[in-house]
């Protein structure tokens, strides 16, 4: 900690400011807000920690500290502050400004600040992938919808692939710096040998599992009385396992195509990436519908209360991507292909590659934070458990009784 004075940014709050409003400068550190998060484990203070991290400036903590992940932003500690310090809305817009930090293009900073940044990039960005389908396509065949004689396969085919790696090596590059931030701030653990390494990691993924896959931990959030209100099929867990599971088949259905479908050639519906990708779309289609309404009307907890610009804008992308992937599929199986169909189709294409292009950049991109963050913490446990264990065996029992760092 020798050179924290150089590290202690006296701006981080206007900085976070800048992706939520928030009043913690009202915070007298009562706890009252740890006390109530069900979140909140053996060993964490969040979001107290938190809001003492942001008010003292020190970033470096603040990046490290898992909270800021762990938090699927309820509201319950808000509505419980004494003072109304609003700790739910730091918590978000720490998230926020994570996003934002991590990301070494900087464009997450001109998505969160700059509508009209955002808008021109992405019109500017339809325009020009619509040329050059135009360009590189065939003729309009009248008489059935044959959509790869209307635009190149081969063309569609290549961009697909460059895409998808472009986005994938950014991800892992923007999580590739957060790792590193992460790992530097922790406090070392004892040396072990690879073996035991590869054990810890591997029992790292399993503490994260659940948080991974079924998020049970999200049904602990309680929320605010319009959301305890809401049935369980409009609950934030179900949308968010909805949206993610089903995003997940639809990319899912896109790669089996891609890999073994002869392009162009009919399939009947119930051809496995097909029926993947029919039944992908279902929950997204519902996870974003239920979403957007419920953020339109302010109900289902403090998550649905401020939405930001490019968090509209991506749901609203996934959602017409969507309906017009089953408008172009419909189409295809109608007896008689129309010219509706070659545009529905066009449309439907640009605008899954801008939704691919743009997930680094949006609330997305959390989909690679939460689990990198979780996964450092729950092997740092691991780790520092068996350095305990090994000097004071009786000790130590749970990797969770241990106070964590965070
Ligand atoms: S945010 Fe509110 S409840 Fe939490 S420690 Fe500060 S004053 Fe107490
Ligand atoms: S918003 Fe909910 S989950 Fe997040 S810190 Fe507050 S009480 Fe905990």
């Amino acid at each position: 900690m020798d050179d924290l004075g150089a590290r202690i940014n006296l701006k981080l709050i206007e900085e976070l400011r800048q992706y939520g409003e928030f009043n913690v400068q009202n915070c007298f550190s009562c706890g009252h807000c740890t006390a109530v998060c069900n979140l909140v484990q053996p060993g964490e203070s969040f979001p107290r920690r938190v809001i003492r991290y942001a008010q003292l400036g020190l970033r470096d903590q603040l990046a490290a500290t898992k909270a800021v992940w762990s938090c699927y932003y309820c509201g319950d500690c808000t509505l419980s502050c004494p003072r109304q310090a609003t700790p739910g809305q730091l918590m978000e817009a720490a998230r926020r400004y994570f996003i934002v930090h991590w990301d070494i293009t900087t464009l997450s900073r001109r998505f969160y600040t700059s509508p009209r940044f955002m808008w021109v990039s992405t019109t500017v960005m339809a325009v020009i992938l619509g040329f050059l389908f135009l360009a590189t396509g065939g003729d309009v065949v009248s008489k059935r919808l044959a959509l790869f004689e209307f635009m190149s396969y081969d063309f569609l085919h290549y961009l697909g692939i460059a895409v998808i790696a472009l986005v994938a090596l950014l991800m892992m590059i923007n999580a590739g710096n957060m790792a590193f931030h992460v790992m530097r701030v922790l406090p070392k653990t004892p040396a072990t040998g690879p073996i035991l390494w590869i054990r810890d990691a591997l029992l790292a993924c399993k503490d994260i599992l659940d948080d991974m896959t079924i998020q049970s931990r999200f049904s602990k959030c309680r929320g605010n009385e319009s959301e305890a209100s809401l049935p369980w099929y409009l609950s934030r867990r179900v949308i968010h396992l909805c949206i993610m599971w089903g995003f997940l088949g639809l990319l899912g259905a896109t790669t089996f195509d891609f890999i073994f479908k002869e392009p162009g050639s009919y399939v009947p519906l119930y051809y496995p990436g097909r029926l993947l990708g029919t039944v992908a779309g279902i929950p997204v289609l519902y996870g974003t519908s239920v979403s957007l309404w419920l953020r339109k009307n302010h109900r289902g907890g403090a998550s649905f209360e401020r939405t930001m610009l490019s968090d509209w804008f991506f749901l609203w992308l996934l959602w017409v991507t969507t309906i017009t992937g089953y408008i172009t599929e419909v189409a295809v199986y109608l007896p008689r292909g129309s010219i509706l169909g070659y545009g529905i189709f066009l449309i439907h294409v640009i605008l899954a590659i801008e939704l691919i292009l743009i997930l680094p950049f949006t609330k997305f991109s959390h989909v690679i934070y939460r689990p990198v963050a979780l996964y450092l913490h729950a092997l740092h446990l691991r780790r520092r458990a068996r350095g305990y264990e090994a000097r004071v065996p009786l000790a130590v029992g749970r990797p969770s009784d241990i106070p964590s760092s965070a």
